[in-house]
């Protein structure tokens, strides 16, 4: 271990929203209790977040200076691409953050160390996905900790990976081998290949780069000296137990974070939180599918038309790329219709867990990522589950199968979900006789108790803070 007088952590996250952003909240519980952080974005997503944060007040017209955090520094390296390669393609992303990051971070690292004798590192904490960094970090003797965005059950799997494959039960691109599921233990919902975290069957070549990325976290689990995880103990007890070394710290949430704090990559819309200001206690649906879902024009239309149909205050995001990369068209007179009669608020961003902390929030439309499932659960607000890739279908499994506080939006013929359906189930859902509700509530109060003084995540991050602090 380093000398150094006080604690300084560097966070390395992978770089996409659903991963900068628990890691940025983890930072922020260190950083209250003293510790120094230091943030280490790519340029591209260091440069979106000011960006996203500048355009935030713009749209709220809101330009008060805000004091700077105390204790966090956000910093940026290159992600190793050129300004030939496409933004948008992940293997080339995943590929050269591989080749290029040690080299960046063992610089960083050494100008920190040397310009600061006194707040050296003396701590890392990488994003499982990219394990290499804890290399680097033991390479300056700092304390190596993986952090790790999914559940509980993903990661069970993901540390699985080497024996599975030995067990001949992976082919070499990550697929289940005989279209057979992978059952880990008879309390935690079977996997099929389509719900494994690494699963991206319209494009094999990413998903073989990131199958090799999540045959090293094995590796990388058994290199870090702490394991933190976006979860807590009692949602997940028996995924938990099958990760000896893991610290369960979440739910990682932050609902009253300032604008120019948040590590959105897109301007969050406050206006939307005025709006709900006016609508009923638990009267609107709140629709959102993440960063990265996108849709077709036809399931865009049936979505719009399946709101429509509902009859109910919506809250829907839609992503200026969410229509296949390109603007959502809406169906004729839709937008007219639903902000003539007042049901209807579209917005590019929203703050997401002041939207669904509200209390006229009714459910989630939701495309079952962790951060959303982990934030949608944490507020006591019911489901309805649209996954799109990977462990968003096996969130949904839990959600719907073994926490019990949503619904499956089933598709057709034609993998479509059609209006008709839309409007069924969030009918069922909200006219229930608060079943969901319930059970949604229910999970809320274990997650506020696990973060809660000498709750099980709160006790696990003091261990974890006062390890790094000793
Ligand atoms: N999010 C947000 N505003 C939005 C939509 C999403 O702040 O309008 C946040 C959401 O709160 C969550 C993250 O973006 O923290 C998305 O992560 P998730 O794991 O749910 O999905 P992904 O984007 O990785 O598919």
């Amino acid at each position: 271990l380093v000398e150094s007088k006080r604690p300084h952590v560097l966070a390395v996250p992978f770089p996409a929203q659903g991963h900068v952003k628990p890691l940025m909240k983890l930072s922020r519980q260190i950083a209250k209790h003293g510790v120094k952080v230091t943030f280490v974005n790519t340029e591209q997503i260091h440069e979106k977040i000011i960006l996203a944060s500048a355009n935030a007040k713009i749209l709220s017209g809101d330009d008060e200076e805000e004091e700077e955090e105390d204790n966090i520094v956000l910093t940026s390296i290159p992600d190793g691409r050129g300004p030939e390669d496409d933004v948008n393609d992940t293997f080339k992303l995943l590929e050269s953050l591989r080749d290029t990051m040690p080299g960046y971070l063992n610089d960083l690292i050494e100008r920190i160390n040397s310009s600061n004798p006194d707040g050296k590192i003396s701590c890392v904490i990488a994003d499982i996905t990219i394990g290499w960094v804890l290399d680097t970090a033991e390479k300056w003797g700092a304390q190596p900790v993986a952090f790790a965005p999914p559940g509980a059950a993903a990661l069970a799997i993901l540390r699985h990976i080497p024996e599975l494959v030995e067990e001949g039960k992976f082919d070499s691109n990550g697929n289940i081998t005989n279209g057979e599921s992978i059952t880990l233990s008879e309390n935690i919902p079977a996997w099929r290949s389509n719900e494994l975290t690494w699963s991206v069957p319209i494009d094999p070549k990413t998903q073989k780069i990131f199958f090799d990325c999540s045959l090293r976290v094995e590796k990388t689990l058994k290199q870090a000296k702490w394991l933190l995880g976006n979860t807590f103990y009692e949602l997940e007890p028996a995924a938990c137990d099958l990760n000896p070394n893991l610290l369960p710290i979440g739910p990682l949430l932050e609902t009253n974070i300032s604008k120019s704090r948040s590590s959105s990559f897109h301007p969050e819309d406050d206006s939307c939180l005025t709006w709900l200001n006016n609508k009923p206690h638990g009267s609107v649906v709140y629709i959102s599918f993440g960063s990265l879902a996108m849709f077709s024009q036809v399931q865009l239309d049936e979505l719009a038309l399946g709101l429509e149909l509902s009859g109910r205050a919506f809250l829907w995001v839609v992503r200026s790329d969410l229509a296949n990369g390109s603007r959502a068209v809406y169906p004729d007179g839709f937008l007219e219709r639903v902000s003539t009669n007042g049901l209807g608020k579209i917005v590019e961003w929203a703050p997401q867990e002041r939207v669904l902390s509200h209390s006229s929030i009714a459910c989630f439309v939701s495309h079952c990522g962790w951060n959303s499932t982990i934030e949608g659960l944490s507020m006591g607000v019911p489901f309805l589950c649209w996954p799109y890739f990977s462990d968003q279908f096996h969130n949904q499994s839990y959600i719907c199968d073994k926490w019990e506080i949503g619904l499956r939006i089933d598709c057709d013929e034609n993998g479509i979900r059609t209006r008709d359906e839309i409007k069924t189930k969030i009918d069922m859902l909200l006219s229930d006789d608060g079943y969901f509700k319930g059970n949604a509530l229910r999970l809320k109060e274990m997650a506020v108790k696990s973060v809660s003084e000498f709750g099980s995540s709160y006790n696990n991050l003091m261990t974890f803070i006062n390890q790094i602090c000793g």
